[in-house]
Parts: structure tokens; sequence; C-alpha cells
């Protein structure tokens, strides 16, 4: 008995010792790997090499002589290069320039004078389609009597069908800056198309990305490369990081001009259109520095809730909420469920300023 113990102990200490080899050559390894990724950042060359790997990988496994199976010394080395790689990577990748580690303070985004985030709280209001001239001023109208200045609608719509209402295009544009222009509005409208971008920055104060749009990274690099700011939604699907990297797309291109929103996402939830996530909101302030809005016309998909959801994002600290009004929802040429009529929209305003989550204006 005593003699198997001190059998164990031996083999024990053994191993202890060997633990202490692989530490000492895995560290070597790792002051090698780092020199190489310096070389190769010199010669500008790419960091994973793929046949390199492979290489290394068949040279082992031809080695090996048990106790462990091929595959498991494949699995082992594999953990061992990726996090070699891991090591290569320059530090801005690890921190991303939207997050609040790279950038303390929230970063205000200036819609020409009207100043968007550090917890000032903003109303993005207008038509989920731009129809007519007509229906823009009547809600631009009611906009400037409430001292509110951000006045959305679609000009490229991104429909499910194809057979449904695509938008005005560049006429829609047209009609939005000049019914801006009359009543001192900044307007906010959603580009599709990269191609777009030299043209929407002639009308629009802020492009807007769409949820379906939100992983176009040809669609995210022509937006980094314009300094106009962007208003960039999150995916239906897409994770609260990878929201995060889609801003990433921009803000790396040199347009720091970024203001996420949370739109809802898919889930089994029937009753509203889509599930708002609000645990996003406090997550993304947390993460990064860039203002965050809800969207509360598409996370609901319904008007009767606007009011409790739109206290529920400002309240979990959002820097604003944007909502859809249309003068006749009712012959709306798309999200006719959705968009409030002028009264309903006045009355939610003014409900907000009440409970205190709103200020009485934007100026
Ligand atoms: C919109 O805001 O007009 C829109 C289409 O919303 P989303 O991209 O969030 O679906
Ligand atoms: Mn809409």
């Amino acid at each position: 008995m005593s003699r198997s113990l001190s059998r164990l102990d031996e083999l024990r200490s053994r191993l202890d010792e060997i633990n202490l080899q692989l530490l000492s050559l895995m560290s070597k390894r790792g002051a090698i790997v780092k020199e190489i990724g310096e070389i190769k950042k010199k010669q500008g060359v790419q960091k994973f090499d793929p046949v390199r790997e492979r290489e290394m990988l068949e040279q082992l496994v031809k080695h090996n002589t048990g106790p462990f199976d091929d595959e498991t010394i494949r699995h082992l080395f594999k953990q061992i290069f990726k996090a070699s790689l891991e090591l290569q990577q320059d530090d801005h990748k690890k921190t991303l320039l939207v997050s609040r580690k790279d950038h303390p303070q929230d970063t205000v985004v200036m819609v020409g004078d009207e100043p968007v985030g550090n917890h000032r709280k903003t109303v993005v209001a207008g038509p989920c389609s731009v129809e007519s001239e007509e229906q823009v001023r009547k809600v631009a109208e009611s906009m400037k009597r409430q001292g509110l200045r951000l006045l959305r609608g679609g000009a490229f719509k991104p429909r499910t069908s194809p057979y449904d209402f695509q938008g005005l295009g560049e006429e829609g544009l047209r009609i939005l800056r000049r019914v801006a222009d009359e009543f001192d509005l900044k307007v906010v409208s959603e580009i599709v198309n990269p191609a777009d971008m030299e043209l929407a920055v002639k009308y629009v104060d802020v492009i807007q990305i769409g949820a379906r749009n939100m992983q176009n990274f040809e669609l995210l690099k022509a937006a980094g490369s314009v300094r106009t700011p962007v208003f960039l939604k999150r995916g239906m699907s897409a994770t609260v990081e990878e929201l995060l990297f889609a801003a990433e797309y921009i803000v790396s291109r040199g347009n720091r001009q970024v203001i996420l929103c949370e739109r809802g996402i898919r889930t089994y939830e029937k009753w509203t259109r889509n599930t708002l996530d609000i645990s996003a909101v406090p997550l993304l302030k947390q993460e990064s520095h860039l203002p965050v809005f809800v969207d509360i016309s598409h996370a609901t998909g319904r008007r009767d809730i606007l009011l409790p959801v739109a206290k529920a994002a400002l309240a979990a600290g959002a820097d604003g909420i944007m909502v859809e009004v249309h003068p006749e929802p009712a012959v709306a040429l798309s999200d006719a469920h959705q968009q409030i009529d002028i009264p309903q929209f006045e009355k939610l305003i003014s409900d907000l300023r009440e409970s205190g989550l709103l200020s009485e204006s934007q100026d």
C-alpha cells in the first residue's frame, strides 16, 4: 500500500515536472510566434496560413507514436495554433474602436447642429415610406410644433415581396430634403445600395442602414467612407456582438458618427412583429460609446403598446426612439398596421414628456 502510494506520488511529481516543461516550451513557442508575427506585419503577409498549418499537423501526426490517437493530437495542436494566431493579432483587433474600452466617454453624434447621444433623448419620427410631399409635410409640421427635429422617411424600401411598393427612390429623397429645409429639420433615410452613397449625402443628414442590410459589408464600407452620420439597425437575427462588428466596419473606415438601433429580433412570438430585446440597450451602452436608439414601431409592429415600450426603452438608457408616423396610416403604402396618425403621435410625445423620460423640447 505504502509502496504504491509512493509510486503514485513519484508519477505525479513527474507529471508536475512535465507540465512545467510543456509550459516553458509553450512560452518559447509563443515568443517565436510573436517574432514571426512582426516579420509578417512588415511584409504585409496574411497572419493565418492554412497551408503551413496543415503541413505542421501532418508532420506531427507522422511522428505520433501514441498513446494519443491522431485525431486527439490534431485537436490539441490546433488549439495551440489558434492561441498562437491570437498572439499575432494587433491590439486594435482585440479592442474594437466602437468599444468603451477604447473610448470611455459617450460619443455625441452631430447631425448638423443637432447633437445625438450623451443621454440626451432624441426622437426620430416620420412615415415608413415617403409617398408624397403633402404626406411628409403634414408629419413635419407636427414635428416642428413639438420641437422635434429628426425626420425619417424611406425612399429606397427593402420590401419582403418584390411586388410591394419599393419607394420613390431619388424623388423621395428630394421631397424629404425640401420639406426638412422648410421646417429646419434633419433627414434620416435608408440607403440600400453602396453605389447610392454619393447620391445620398447630397440629400440626407443621416444615412440609415436597415435591419436587412446590417451585414451587407459593402454597404457598411461605403457608409464608412463618407462623413455623414449613420443610423445602423440591428439585423433581425443578429446578436448584439454582430451589431457592434457591423458598426466597427463603418468606424474603422473613418466614419465615427454612428448611432446604433435595437429594432426587435425574430422569435416565436406572434403577438408582436418582432421581440424587443430590451437588454440590448444597457448592454450596448455598457460595451460601446455610441448612441443607442430603440425603434418602437418595428419592434412591436402595433400601435397600442407604443407608450409603455417607449418608456421602457428610455428608462433602460436609450438615447432616443424611432417611431413611424403617417397622416393616414390606413392608406399607407407600407407598414399600415404599425404607423400612428398625427394626434396619436402628439399624445405619445406629450405622455412621454409628462413621464419625465423625454425633455420638453429638443432645443
Ligand atoms: C425602416 O426603419 O424603415 C425599416 C425598414 O426598418 P428595419 O430595417 O428595422 O426593418
Ligand atoms: Mn416601416
